[in-house]
């Protein structure tokens, strides 16, 4: 069955409240894919109702990011929502979003926020979460669905779900790669052909970095990992950082996280993998 398009804050609300038992959300800004399925796909399989919101988010984009430019596909994504059994697709204007403009409050990420993605990004997370928070009230969702792949921005909403009381539970999803190893990514289409062989060196530097963890410590993880991209002539790298889970320092051994940030042509690309440093 076809979801339902709600596109005001008053259709949803409508189709919130014919639903009864666990409701689930995937944000999205659209311009869906099969990493963007595997999220649906989770909540299909635990929540009652399936609500999927569809929002390029005009907070969290700089002045010169690419707000404008930004694929919208939304026939298509009613295609894949569908397939994915999603019963409401929110998808509203900024002005529904917005009705007041930029909102003067916002949800300030912490100290977080300004590392990695939040240091390249001034302001991003702010509007990410504030975003995120006005979608959690107005889904009134139960439990929310976000990919590892943006693993920074992750952990960002657990903290605010745990610091503001918010009633939700947060559920981390897998990130989906191509065959070839590139993190699935509304963004890959903007790349060209070489760019795109050029950008598999992100996925190779984690792999790499994993497999010497196994036997290294944190230095040969991160020079391992580093080897593979400077041998990128087209990737002009922003960070390369290994954290433990949380994002703090990383430990001497046990679990911890590889974090790639790098601009491949003009596009920025970020990937992540969980390694284990014996
Ligand atoms: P976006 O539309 O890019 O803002 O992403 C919407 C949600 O899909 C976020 O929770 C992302 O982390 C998640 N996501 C994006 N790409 C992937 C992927 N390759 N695998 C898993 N989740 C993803």
């Amino acid at each position: 069955m076809s979801p339902v398009v709600a596109r005001s804050r008053a259709e949803l609300a409508a189709a919130r409240a014919e639903m009864k038992g666990v409701v689930g959300v995937v944000m999205t800004m659209g311009a869906l894919h099969s990493g963007h399925a595997s999220l649906l796909r989770a909540a299909r399989e635990r929540a009652d109702h399936v609500v999927l919101t569809v929002f390029v988010n005009p907070l969290q984009f700089g002045p010169n990011e690419d707000f404008d430019r930004y694929p919208r596909t939304f026939e298509g994504d009613v295609e894949i929502a569908t397939a994915a059994g999603v019963d409401v697709i929110f998808a509203p204007t900024p002005e529904e979003m917005y009705p007041s403009g930029e909102p003067a409050v916002r949800v300030d990420p912490g100290p977080v926020g300004e590392i990695l993605e939040g240091a390249s990004r001034p302001g991003f997370f702010h509007g990410v979460l504030t975003v995120v928070l006005k979608l959690l009230h107005l889904t009134r969702a139960d439990v929310a669905y976000f990919g590892e792949k943006d693993y920074q921005q992750l952990t960002l909403i657990r903290t605010m779900v745990r610091d503001l009381d918010l009633d939700v539970e947060i559920c981390g999803v897998p990130t989906v790669r191509e065959p070839d190893g590139l993190a699935l990514s509304s963004r890959n289409r903007y790349l060209s052909s070489s760019d795109r062989e050029s950008a598999l060196a992100l996925s190779r530097a984690l792999r790499a970095g994993a497999g010497v963890a196994a036997a290294g410590g944190p230095d040969a993880t991160l020079a391992a990992a580093r080897t593979e991209l400077e041998q990128i002539p087209g990737a002009e790298l922003d960070y390369l950082v290994l954290t433990d889970p949380d994002l703090r320092p990383p430990p001497e051994r046990g679990p911890a996280r590889l974090l790639v940030a790098a601009k491949v042509g003009t596009t920025r690309l970020i990937d992540n993998a969980p390694v284990e440093i014996h």
